[in-house]
């Protein structure tokens, strides 16, 4: 498969997939390259996600870039502006209008890689990822391992005291004493209240 970037103008890649699956690994390896390449580049990402240290996009494997955090899609685009690569880490979490907001920077010429959860917890589409997947040019979805079987995981368990979260559960839940799993299709199971809301 052959990739041509557009010769003129900017455009949009997204990176999703579930938890573990490298995608803040994937973007700052993307990032470091137009760094070394002399590109002007910008890192942003939600002021919630406050898991690790408070401006680094920091991958699970410890690999770390400087990131902006940000707390509104207004204040993404004026401090964007005069970037030529801008990276936008967790993009799950912003609002809709964060999608207007990459295609005016894609617009404007600059290369905008996303990367976010593609899903919730629940396997729902996450946030604005639908509408980010459709417009983007380039779209890579990661498998993370499953932590049940070592198979290729897509899903994202959520689990409350070692057990599946409730279905009706807030699909954002900062600094909660939860944890996550990556899984595949066949091990991730829903929690209590799926069956209803699926009805
Ligand atoms: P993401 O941004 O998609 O959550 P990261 O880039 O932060 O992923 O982390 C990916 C790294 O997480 C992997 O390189 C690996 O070292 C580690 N890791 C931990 N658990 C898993 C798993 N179940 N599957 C794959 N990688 C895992
Ligand atoms: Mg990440
Ligand atoms: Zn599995």
């Amino acid at each position: 498969m052959i990739r041509i970037p557009p010769q003129r103008g900017g455009w949009l890649e997204v990176i999703c997939g579930p938890m573990f699956s490298g995608k803040s690994e994937e973007m700052i390896r993307r990032l470091r390259r137009a760094e070394i390449a002399g590109q002007r580049v910008a890192i942003f990402k939600p002021m919630l996600d406050d898991r690790y240290a408070a401006i680094d996009v920091v991958s699970h494997a410890g690999v770390r870039m400087r990131a902006v955090p940000i707390s509104c899609v207004r204040e993404l685009l004026w401090r964007a502006h005069g970037a030529e690569v801008v990276g936008i880490d967790e993009i799950q979490f912003f609002e809709p209008s964060v999608v207007t907001a990459a295609l005016e920077l894609a617009e404007g010429g600059a290369r905008v890689i996303a990367a976010g959860l593609d899903q919730d917890f629940r396997r729902l589409p996450f946030g604005p990822m639908p509408e980010l997947l459709s417009h983007a040019e380039f779209v890579d979805k990661l498998q993370a391992v499953c932590h049940r079987c070592g198979g290729p995981a897509t899903t994202t368990q959520r689990l409350v005291d070692g057990r599946p979260a409730p279905y009706s559960g807030e699909t954002v839940v900062v600094g909660a004493a939860e944890q996550y799993e990556a899984r595949c299709r066949s091990c991730h199971e829903h929690g209590a209240g799926a069956a209803v809301a699926a009805a």
